[in-house]
């Protein structure tokens, strides 16, 4: 496509972030391009989980069938015990459905990338790829970027949707990723390979265990089957700068369920992910350059909101650029209610990471007082799974399930 002049909103970064917040503006009659560093639009790694606060927005965009058609809809999430198996608790995902108006779904990452990607070809949004950002300004009246190869793009405004190692980030902000010490595999396989290992092929199981965990869900209308095991690693532990590694995917796991044990030889060992995150900060909006996605709040993934976080940042800045058609309050209402709730997000899924590896007592306690639970009571997550708050005023109070406190003994 030949290149129009200068767009309304140039968009750094063709993620799950980049393209939901590219056809979010579009949606609002702005001329939005997107500049992505790959030479084709894609993602790496297998499923995603995506909660009613996503599908809600999806339905909103008319995206939801077409999600539905390619995704599975579970009947339960359950979390499991790693090492024993058994069942620790577990949210009704019908009744979750029935509760939220919007259905809690799993889908390919590539296949709701592909979505947005369809959407905003629709939409007219321009789709760049082989663009390399590597500098950010801001001008009397927007921003512009400079691209690798010395060309230079401006626009009213620029959205940095350019993930975790974000180099607006870095030029914007200069803070450091955090590392979990924890690494994650993935693997999407035929649903043939894992029939006698035990598995629920209609539910969302999580185990959960002393320094690991290991999720497992069906995808593409219940033909493949996706894992996800994570684990602590003793290298990394040690400060060795290589670590992570396939043999010590094997060790993780030794102890672990017969369910468990047979799904880790099935995990790609070519690729894997260290689980890195950042601290919070407030200040996302820089003149006319914004932060969004993992480039604003990347999140250790144990809460599965960390794509849902970049879509509903981009539903919300533009739902706030449609009221006011003024950039600067759009940007300032967008970081007043964004920040706070990719904060929550962000220091929830720490926690919880902390809780679901637990051992011994402590291992013990938080069993008990996940058994004890309703599967009916939603505090766990009403804060998260309603409608994303567009103000700080709608957002609503924070609730920590089980404060570690309760079960480690630790103040
Ligand atoms: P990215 O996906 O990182 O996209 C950034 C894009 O910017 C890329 O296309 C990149 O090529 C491009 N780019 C980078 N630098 C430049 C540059 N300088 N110039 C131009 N382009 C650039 N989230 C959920 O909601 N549910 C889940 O179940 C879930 N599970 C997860 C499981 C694991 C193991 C992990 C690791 C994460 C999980 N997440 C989940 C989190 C989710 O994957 C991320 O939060 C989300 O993909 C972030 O999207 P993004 O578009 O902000 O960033």
């Amino acid at each position: 496509m030949k290149p129009q002049s200068q767009p309304d909103v140039l968009v750094v970064g063709g993620g799950i972030g980049g393209l939901s917040s590219a056809y979010a503006l579009a949606r609002q009659g702005l001329r939005v391009r997107v500049l992505e560093r790959a030479k084709e639009f894609g993602e790496v790694g297998a499923g995603l989980q995506i909660a009613p606060n996503c599908t809600r927005i999806l339905a909103e965009y008319g995206l939801l069938d077409e999600a539905r058609s390619l995704g599975v809809l579970p009947e339960n999430m359950v979390m499991r015990d790693a090492l024993d198996s058994r069942e620790l608790t577990r949210l009704d995902l019908r009744d979750l459905e029935r509760r939220y108006g919007y259905p809690y779904m799993v889908i390919h990452r590539s296949d709701l990338h592909g979505i947005f990607l369809r959407a905003c070809e629709r939409a007219g949004v321009e789709l760049l790829t082989d663009r390399t950002v590597v500098g950010y300004e801001n001008t009397a009246d927007g921003a512009r970027v400079l691209l690798e190869d010395g060309k230079v793009e401006s626009a009213p405004l620029v959205v940095a949707a350019d993930g975790l190692n974000s180099v607006a980030r870095r030029l914007l902000v200069g803070d450091d990723v955090v590392s979990s010490d924890y690494v994650a595999y993935r693997a999407a396989v035929p649903i043939e390979q894992v029939r006698d290992n035990g598995v629920a092929e209609k539910d969302v199981t999580v185990y959960i265990g002393p320094r690991c965990h290991f999720v497992q869900y069906a995808l593409r209308g219940g033909d493949m089957f996706n894992q996800v095991a994570v684990f602590e690693s003793p290298k990394a532990l040690a400060g060795q700068a290589d670590w992570g590694t396939p043999d010590e995917l094997d060790a993780a796991f030794e102890a672990t369920c017969d369910t468990v044990r047979k799904g880790i030889p099935l995990m790609w060992r070519d690729r894997w992910w260290q689980m890195l995150d950042r601290d919070p900060v407030e200040n996302w909006v820089h003149g006319r350059i914004a932060l969004l996605g993992d480039a604003a709040h990347p999140p250790l993934q144990y809460m599965a909101q960390g794509a849902i976080m970049a879509i509903e940042d981009g539903w919300v800045l533009a739902r706030h650029y449609a009221g006011r058609r003024d950039w600067d309050a759009a940007l300032a209402a967008y970081e007043a209610v964004r920040v706070e709730h990719c904060r929550r997000v962000q220091s929830t899924a720490r926690e919880w990471g902390k809780l679901w590896h637990l051992d011994g007592t402590p291992r013990r306690r938080r069993n008990e007082i996940m058994r004890a639970r309703d599967t009916y009571d939603y505090g766990f997550t009403d804060w998260v799974y309603g409608p994303t708050a567009l103000t700080p005023d709608e957002e609503p109070a924070m609730f920590t399930p089980i404060p570690l406190s309760t079960v480690s003994g630790a103040p």
